[in-house]
């Protein structure tokens, strides 16, 4: 079985992209007084949206199931208030479950939370757990920078945001570390702001004791880790300078990388630098580049591709980056198996 631990709901039917549009202008007349609405997209639509898109892919490409969550560009975490989040992210969570119903083979759901920026995390608890409790999702996009781009709240270390780990840990469900799109113009969203944050992330982590106050609290960094596979060195070298532990012993009990990353010779390094125990398979297709390569002719986002092509990787570490470590990182994932296909 192979897992794409990294897909959003990038194609989803128009009338979602019109609820968020009646949502943004609601704020912009100071008498409206905010509710949450009515998504009018049928079953029909959901199968639309996905047979000649995601799922067309899982069948050519030869993937089996993919970690599916709202579209992470248009989360907007700095959009409106609480409130406009907190009605934003459940109907955006509702249309996954429904997705991961429609399709429980090809499709397990994770969320997005209604952060707002300057507003501690414990409004996100309770999305979290009616996600996960009453919609078997896995696990949740965590964004570090709900600002979008201006970094306002404090790191993912601070205190800040703890009662929100302590429901995770609770839980037993990962985060991937996503920001949403930028609002500064310095950094285009997929291309700087992604990358940089997780490259920020994992610089955060290095610098706190968070593992030794959550020892099971587990992350995922996408997009191959940004810039940290490619500087392992600079950053094992700053932790030694800082006198932390070495990385390993720091954080790759709790930190993880996925392998959306859309060149062999970079998925090729990040195999060598970090341990098959801390990668998953990920291609985050329909997403961020949709085009061809014209040196291989083939999708930029086949990442399988170039795992495939690999031949110095052992069988093993092959099976742990296809499925094995989704297993160990989402704890819930087997239990959900077993009831999606007790369901089915
Ligand atoms: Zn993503």
């Amino acid at each position: 079985m192979i897992v794409d631990c990294h897909g959003h709901y990038t194609t989803a039917p128009k009338d979602l992209e019109e609820y968020r549009k009646r949502q943004i202008a609601g704020l912009k007349n100071p008498a409206h007084v905010p509710s949450k609405g009515f998504l009018n997209i049928t079953d029909d639509q959901i199968r639309e949206s996905l047979e000649h898109a995601q799922l067309k892919m899982q069948r050519e490409r030869g993937t089996d199931l993919t970690i599916f969550s709202p579209r992470a560009g248009g989360m907007g975490h700095h959009i409106g208030d609480e409130t406009t989040s907190k009605h934003w992210s459940e109907t955006c969570n509702e249309l996954i479950h429904r997705v991961c119903t429609l399709y429980p083979e090809n499709f397990v759901g994770v969320c997005q939370l209604p952060q707002s920026p300057g507003v501690r995390p414990t409004g996100c608890i309770g999305e979290l757990e009616r996600c996960v409790k009453e919609f078997g999702f896995i696990g949740c996009n965590l964004n570090p920078d709900p600002s979008g781009g201006y970094w306002t709240d404090p790191p993912l270390t601070d205190e800040w945001w703890y009662p929100l780990y302590e429901k995770m840990v609770e839980l037993d469900v990962p985060a991937m570390v996503h920001v949403s799109a930028s609002c500064n113009p310095n950094f285009h969203f997929t291309g700087a702001h992604y990358i940089n944050a997780d490259t920020t992330a994992f610089m955060q982590f290095i610098t706190s004791d968070l593992f030794k106050d959550f020892p099971t609290l587990k992350f995922i960094i996408p997009h191959g880790g940004g810039a940290v596979p490619y500087h392992w060195g600079r950053y094992r070298g700053i932790a030694q300078d800082m006198g932390r532990p070495p990385l390993k012993e720091l954080l790759l009990d709790n930190v993880f990388f996925d392998t959306c990353v859309y060149h062999r010779p970079g998925i090729e390094l990040l195999l060598k630098v970090i341990p098959a125990d801390n990668i998953l398979f990920a291609s985050e297709m329909v997403g961020a580049v949709r085009g061809i390569d014209p040196e291989t002719g083939h999708y930029y986002d086949d990442t399988k591709r170039y795992i495939d092509g690999i031949d110095w990787l052992s069988a093993g570490d092959r099976e742990k980056i296809f499925h094995g470590n989704v297993r160990k990182v989402y704890s819930r994932f087997e239990a959900q198996r077993a009831d999606a296909a007790g369901r089915s």
